[in-house]
């Protein structure tokens, strides 16, 4: 087979990528590859479902631009495509003393990123959220909620009613590059493509090795798990209520979040997984294993968060302790108000001197490009992101030829 433009990946990125480029140029003859039976089965269809407002990042990176332009773009293309959402905005809230210069530096931060953020007394917060105590809190009126599973499948559907296809259930193996185009050799024979996009998530830096491109970067699988409050005690949430994050740590800390199907979920951790697809604690890859605990990165990041990670190690094990963490925010809930539920696994590049690449990484080598670092908020930017990608790729040609699959 022969495609003009192959994208390596169904999920929300690689999807958007392809939206773009199909709604820009009709017809053209673009192909979304994706090894699993379904689109969107990993990160982007196991995460949290919020529509990030872009107040945690630093000013003038490609998150903080992208999340705030993505979140407009969501919306928007939600609300042209009729998918269930709500600006519900968020609350984060500072319960300890020492956490007011955090939070007073992420309303800077706000700011900075041109955000409608104002600052909350305790009573304030208690109209919006009656069952959260706290000291001081920020709202940002702009975060939201959606099912990005939902928004994926759309993005599919734009992409085939513009001539684009996608062809589920076949594996990329190995890009080949040629002068003008590259060979793909798949599970299901091999693909001739001028333009190739690896939107490969937990395996993007492994796409991209295979292709003879080095990121520079490995990635580390961060597992975050979830409960869910019992439906009794979802009346406790009315929509997002955040603690305030460690600036050291990319994640954000266990936060309560309605979901647009009205459950409410309390989560996620952040803790290794010894497998990039490791959805259970005891899911295992040799593999993926040893990869991470060879890579010297890895130990110098372990070095510096050993209390961290011991900490969230801990509280994967212990319910009583997630309890407590979330008990900060909202003090009457109990274990017995939360089940345990599905968990997501976050593709987090890592820099050989045990830095977390902090912002999207998206590299190109001649017609090949990687995206090699779309943790959150991706889901959120992902239109941005594919417009981003979309202004690198030549003019793509309608016409294509093809011959029959092996
Ligand atoms: C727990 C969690 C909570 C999150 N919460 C939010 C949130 O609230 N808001 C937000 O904006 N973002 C959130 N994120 C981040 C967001 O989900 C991701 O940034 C985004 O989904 C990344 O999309 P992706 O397409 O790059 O990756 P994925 O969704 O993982 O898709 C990559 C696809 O590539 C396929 N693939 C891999 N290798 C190959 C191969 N060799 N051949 C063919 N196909 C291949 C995979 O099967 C997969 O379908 C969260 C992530 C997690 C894990």
């Amino acid at each position: 087979m022969r495609f003009e433009c192959v994208i390596v990946g169904g999920g929300i990125v690689g999807l958007a990528t392809a939206t773009t480029l199909s709604k820009r140029q009709p017809g053209a003859s673009i192909l979304v590859l994706e090894k699993d039976q379904e689109l969107a089965t990993h990160q982007t269809g196991r995460n949290s479902g919020v529509i990030h407002s872009g107040i945690y990042y630093k000013p003038g990176s490609y998150k903080a631009r992208f999340a705030r332009e993505g979140n407009a773009s969501m919306v928007e293309f939600c609300r042209e495509h009729g998918i269930k959402h709500d600006v519900c905005g968020k609350v984060i809230v500072a319960t300890e003393n020492d956490e007011l210069p955090r939070l007073e530096n992420l309303y800077q931060r706000g700011l900075q990123n041109s955000l409608a953020v104002s600052r909350l007394a305790p009573e304030q917060v208690r109209e919006i959220e009656p069952h959260v105590t706290c000291i001081a809190a920020i709202k940002v009126p702009s975060a939201g909620i959606v099912s990005y599973r939902q928004v994926a499948k759309t993005y599919a559907d734009i992409i085939q009613a513009h001539g684009g296809t996608i062809q589920t259930g076949t594996r990329l193996l190995k890009v080949r590059k040629g002068t003008d185009t590259a060979t793909l050799e798949t599970t299901r024979g091999e693909i001739e493509a001028r333009v190739v996009i690896n939107c490969a998530g937990l395996f993007s830096d492994r796409v991209a090795r295979s292709a003879g491109t080095d990121p520079n970067a490995k990635i580390v699988p961060f597992r975050g798990e979830y409960f869910e409050l019992v439906p009794e005690k979802r009346q406790l949430v009315k929509g997002l209520i955040y603690p305030v994050p460690n600036p050291e740590f990319p994640f954000l800390g266990v936060h309560f979040t309605r979901m647009i199907d009205g459950t409410v979920h309390a989560g996620p951790n952040a803790v290794l997984a010894f497998k990039r697809e490791g959805y259970r604690k005891t899911d295992f890859s040799l593999r993926d294993t040893w990869e991470t605990l060879t890579y010297p990165g890895f130990w110098k990041l372990a070095r510096k968060h050993m209390d961290e990670a011991w900490m969230e190690m801990r509280r994967s094990f212990s319910k009583r302790l997630f309890v407590r963490s979330l008990q900060r925010l909202i003090p009457e809930v109990r274990a017995a108000d939360l089940v345990p539920c599905k968990a997501g696994v976050r593709a987090q590049a890592l820099l050989p001197d045990g830095k977390l690449v902090d912002d999207f990484l998206i590299l190109r080598e001649r017609n090949v490009i990687h995206v090699c670092n779309a943790p959150s908020p991706a889901a959120t930017a992902s239109l941005e992101i594919g417009k981003a990608i979309a202004e690198q790729v030549p003019e793509l040609q309608t016409r294509v030829t093809v011959s029959a699959p092996s």
